[in-house]
């Protein structure tokens, strides 16, 4: 008996082939390169190595998702999922999130000269993108730029006979690349603010700032910053959330929504479905949020009456959230903990912008994933690969749409549907009936 194809009844599906095993080496060597130069903290011959180790990686993705992908027929494949050592918390999992949290880590709380042989490596792009040499974070933003893309198109040929997926994927794709990666660099290189389009206050916290709006006056572009970023808090927020629910922006646009759809899709199904979970999610999510609002009010309070009330404690305040949430929180755990408690830890129990768009989503949306309840038999499949941990399959065998402030309206769990009984409303595409297994 083939039990390859079949998928059950061996005691691990999951079979890898000589291909892919090439492709993995490729994948690997390129990473050794990246580890020589970042250990000997010597580039070489910069431009030479890091198209070799950039090349390599891309190489062996390429090579490893068109044999997993394209060699079968379209429709999703999550086979072994809980059999791999990496995407079931095994040796693996573990070994992922420990380098994770130790990169992520090393980051935000080592000193520059750690990355010296990074950023030398990198400095040709960075002058090319910036005019500048690089520093660490134009290492960090192309590593995760290169992660966006490259597992991107492996989400792409994954998810190929779904529309909605296929053209959600393109979305962060083109806004980490331009709005993420590009734009900033180019506005640097013409001695203009670094200013990241797609992140607004309370996300991009320091955006709602007196220091920011002092920094950004500072320049002949400022005010306009300042005005697109008020108008995409107060005016486009809610309006788009209106039409869209939250995924217009937490799974089309954002960059750290980017990065857990595409890097993190092999560890959605490891999101805790638990009430437990959810009541913990609805505490943390707003309490971050109550901290940022606080957060922003001390400081303009303090810049209003010049620090004669407040002395030094709003800024020791903003220190502090800036530590612990922008950097520990939404970085270190944020990513490093993808292969233990799946993709969305920072948007699920973190995210400050998360908790206003899921808020706006709940009350004031036409944004639901409505059930046809009758179809469902109970598999389970769309509660298992939701990343925001919602029990959808509750909903489904009750007939009953699903109206979730943490929804963020990836629509796998439509896609991954084999009745085609989830629909998001209002998608012209309609991820259910697409999700469908034929
Ligand atoms: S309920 Fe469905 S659309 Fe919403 S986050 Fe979960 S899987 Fe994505
Ligand atoms: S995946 Fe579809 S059939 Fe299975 S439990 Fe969910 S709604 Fe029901």
């Amino acid at each position: 008996m083939n039990y390859q194809s079949l998928s059950i009844g061996a005691p691990n599906p999951v079979m890898t082939t000589g291909k892919q095993k090439l492709a993995l080496a490729f994948a690997g060597l390129g990473v050794v390169v990246l580890l020589i130069v970042w250990f000997a903290r010597n580039a070489f011959a910069p431009l030479p190595v890091l198209l070799t180790s950039l090349g390599l990686m891309a190489a062996g993705t390429m090579l490893f998702v068109r044999e997993e992908y394209l060699t079968r027929p379209a429709g999703i494949k999550n086979n072994g999922v809980w059999f791999r050592s990496l995407s079931a918390r095994g040796v693996w999992g573990w070994l992922a999130a420990v380098v994770l949290t130790g990169f992520y880590t090393a980051l935000y709380f080592g000193p520059e000269s750690w990355f010296a042989g990074l950023t030398a490596l990198f400095s040709p792009l960075s002058r090319l993108v910036s005019g500048q040499a690089a520093d660490k974070w134009f290492v960090y933003g192309a590593l995760y730029t290169f992660s966006v893309l490259a597992m991107g198109l492996k989400f792409g040929y994954k998810y190929r006979h779904n529309r909605y997926q296929v053209i959600r994927t393109i979305s962060v794709c083109f806004f980490q690349f331009g709005f993420a990666f590009l734009i900033p660099g180019f506005m640097k290189m013409m001695n203009q603010p670094e200013y990241y389009f797609t992140y607004f206050w309370p996300l991009k916290d320091w955006y709602g700032t007196p220091s920011a709006v002092q920094y950004f006056g500072g320049y002949a572009i400022g005010p306009y910053l300042i005005a697109f970023g008020a108008l995409m808090t107060f005016v486009a927020t809610p309006v788009l959330t209106w039409f869209f629910g939250k995924r217009w922006y937490c799974s089309w646009v954002c960059g750290c929504g980017g990065l857990a759809e595409t890097a993190g899709d092999p560890f959605r199904h490891l999101s805790d479905k638990s009430l437990r979970a959810w009541q913990i999610e609805r505490w943390m999510i707003h309490s971050v949020l109550l901290a940022v609002v606080l957060m922003t009010a001390l400081l303009w309070v303090n810049s209003a009456y010049r620090g004669a009330v407040l002395g030094a404690f709003s800024q020791a305040f903003a220190t502090g959230y800036g530590y612990v949430v922008g950097m520990a929180f939404s970085g270190v755990v944020g990513v490093g903990f993808y292969p233990l408690m799946g993709s969305r830890v920072w948007c699920r129990f973190g995210c400050p912008q998360a908790a206003i768009l899921g808020i706006l989503q709940k009350k004031k949306s036409k944004f639901r994933i409505t059930v046809n309840g009758g179809q469902c038999i109970s598999c389970g499949n769309c509660s298992t690969y939701c990343e925001m941990g919602i029990d959808v399959r509750h909903y489904a065998q009750r007939g009953q749409d699903v109206v979730r402030a943490s929804c963020v309206g990836c629509g796998i769990c439509a896609a991954v549907c084999p009745r085609g009984v989830l629909r998001l409303e209002g998608a012209a595409d309609d991820a259910g009936e697409r999700g469908v297994v034929r």
